[in-house]
């Protein structure tokens, strides 16, 4: 499942589903913080009903 602390600039993450492909342009402001003491938490990403895979180059 892709958080958005995990998710670093220049990765693509795609929907095995309809296959709609997003690529990371900024990285989340708190990716140094541990997520469970972020702000930012819960985030999600999903289409087509699941979670985003992260592409593999
Ligand atoms: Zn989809």
């Amino acid at each position: 499942m892709p958080h958005c602390h995990d998710m670093k600039s220049g990765e693509i993450y795609v929907c095995s589903d309809c296959g709609l492909e997003l690529q990371v342009v900024k990285e989340c402001r708190e990716a140094d913080t541990p997520a469970e003491s972020c702000s930012c938490t819960p985030c999600q990403f999903v289409c087509c009903g699941q979670d985003l895979a992260k592409k593999q180059s």
